[in-house]
């Protein structure tokens, strides 16, 4: 049994509660994506590896 899930947003990315809960990240739509990821996501490159595999988890929920 859970309760009180809709205080502890799980971010979409690292599928993760920030330790403040939702004051550590922002929602997009109903999705929360941590403060954490956020930060990788905008620092990455089009040509990392590692931006394919952000996008597409974040495509799913943004498009
Ligand atoms: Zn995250």
């Amino acid at each position: 049994m859970e309760s009180g899930d809709n205080l502890l947003p799980k971010c979409i990315v690292c599928e993760r509660t920030p330790p403040k809960g939702f004051k550590e990240g922002i929602f997009i739509g109903r999705k929360f994506l941590c403060f954490g990821c956020e930060k990788v996501i905008i620092g990455l490159k089009t040509s990392d590896e590692d931006y394919c595999y952000y996008y597409n988890r974040i495509k799913r929920v943004w498009f």
